[in-house]
């Protein structure tokens, strides 16, 4: 809906204001030349004593018409002009309300909601503060308004350390900064307790000009993480020592070197041992989880030869593949043998463990999310980057599971994925580990036709691996 608002001085009163000074000028000028002029100018012939006489005799008349007509061009103006004034009054009264009913309908929206919400000027100082913000923080609106952000929202680390002033989330965004979102935050009440936030600071309009602070308090979801984090690393660690044990003892039964058994046996047996792998497997992701996200996860970082390194983790899965009836294939190898050439050589420094539970997870969903086709491996670069890809022609990843597909405990439930066993963990895991390696982790996918899942990495010019040989003798993993 728009309002206009009419301007002061409408295209009709400009006419009649023209109108009333073309009027008097052609007034002017008839009276000078009708009785004016003719009485300066000595007139001798009778026909200019007649004129004169007759001119005269019609003066009023004239007069009156001029008079009558200026009045009323005169009221039609002054009549136009009020009704403009009385139609500018409406359109402003009109919007007064609009913007009014806008402002009440914000207010009532901020009001209701649950999360804390501040806005500050350009400044810092606070303008609003909503009702959750005021209990959450423990500070009333009287209190807080025109007050600094810094004496009201009082930030520190997780270890409990003040955020420096000028480099606190609101100050970024009040430099002109980005939107910024934190759940690693503490406040601090006004009671002195200190509590988890989570908390997105977003610019009010152009960058700069205030801030909006929106945060909620995540103190028992933190510490319900955490709890259960502590469970599970211990449930895993105590479980996997006898998983361990059953598991080793099922391959002795069924290596014919060690134990004569019947063919029936064996199959039960098998199906035993590898349900204990799959035991083994999850109590190991769990253990892997839980230090990823305690900060445990020990990275050492060594120089790699990528190629290699990725053409060793291929070869491990190609029982695996070849089980299932598909194809596995290391794509540097195959343009080598198809042109001749030798398979590039790309450095990467990154902990090696790290890299082989992520290519292993990667070839091993390829093939367990593919009933027919090709999974193919492949490792390229640019000057300063390696992308290692693993692209498979099984069921795809329907688009809306995409952006949730690396999360904790993320399965795709459908008929296609329902029969097919998981724990959810290993994607999560694989973001965990690259994200430790400083690299980058993305799939590409369409359902029913397949994806491809790249790991970016740094890359290191040979140049400087042979420098940093010479100098210091650092050792390449393997
Ligand atoms: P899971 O143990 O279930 O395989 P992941 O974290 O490795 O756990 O994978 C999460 C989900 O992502 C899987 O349940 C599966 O639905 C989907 N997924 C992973 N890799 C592929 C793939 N290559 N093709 C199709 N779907 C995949």
């Amino acid at each position: 809906m728009s309002n206009s608002v009419t301007p002061s001085l409408t295209p009709w009163s400009r006419h009649a204001l023209i109108s009333i000074i073309i009027l008097a000028s052609i007034g002017s000028i008839m009276a000078a030349v009708l009785f004016v002029i003719p009485s300066l100018i000595p007139i001798t012939d009778s026909f200019w004593h007649e004129w004169v006489d007759e001119a005269q005799a019609i003066r009023p008349w004239l007069a009156s018409a001029g008079f009558a007509v200026i009045l009323i061009i005169g009221i039609i103006g002054l009549h136009r002009q009020r009704h403009s004034a009385d139609g500018k009054a409406e359109a402003y009264h009109a919007l007064a309300q609009q913007l009014s009913q806008v402002a009440n309908k914000s207010e009532i929206v901020i009001n209701a909601i649950g999360d804390g919400v501040i806005a500050t000027d350009e400044k810092g100082i606070i303008q609003l503060i909503n009702p959750a913000a005021q209990a959450i923080i423990g500070w009333g609106k009287q209190d807080a308004e025109d007050l600094d952000y810094r004496s009201v929202l009082k930030l520190s680390d997780d270890k409990g350390n003040d955020i420096p002033q000028d480099a606190g989330p609101v100050q970024q965004i009040l430099q002109g900064g980005a939107s910024v979102t934190r759940n690693d935050l503490l406040l601090t009440t006004a009671s002195g307790k200190k509590i988890n936030i989570s908390l997105l600071v977003s610019p009010v309009g152009a960058y700069g000009s205030g801030a909006i602070i929106v945060f909620r308090d995540i103190t028992s979801e933190v510490s319900e993480n955490k709890q259960r984090a502590e469970f599970i690393s211990t449930a895993s660690h105590e479980m996997r020592t006898p998983v361990a044990a059953i598991e080793g003892y099922l391959g002795l039964a069924l290596n014919p070197a060690t134990a004569q058994i019947d063919d029936k046996a064996r199959a039960y047996l098998t199906k035993a041992h590898e349900s204990a792998q799959h035991l083994g497997r999850l109590f190991q992701d769990l253990l892997d989880v839980s230090k990823a996200e305690d900060g445990r996860l020990k990275n050492d970082p060594k120089i790699i030869e990528l190629v290699g390194f990725v053409r060793e983790s291929v070869s491990v899965l190609a029982a695996k593949a070849q089980e299932k009836g598909l194809s596995l294939v290391f794509q540097p190898d195959v343009t080598e043998n198809a042109s001749n050439s030798i398979a590039p050589i790309f450095y990467v420094e990154v902990d090696s463990d790290h890299l082989r539970e992520t290519m292993s997870n990667l070839i091993e969903n390829a093939i367990k999310y593919t009933k027919d086709g090709t999974v193919t491996v492949n490792v390229t670069a640019d000057e300063s980057h390696t992308t290692v890809s693993v692209a498979d022609t099984g069921i795809g990843i329907a688009q809306e599971d995409i952006p949730h597909l690396f999360q904790k405990f993320y399965r795709i439930d459908n008929s296609d994925t329902r029969e097919i066993g998981g724990t959810g963990l290993g994607l999560y895991l694989c973001r965990r580990l690259v994200e430790s390696m400083n690299g980058r982790l993305w799939v590409e996918s369409e359902t029913g036709k397949g994806s491809t899942f790249y790991v970016e990495l740094s890359r290191i010019s040979a140049d400087e691996v042979e420098r940093r040989q010479t100098q210091f003798g650092v050792p390449q993993a393997t």
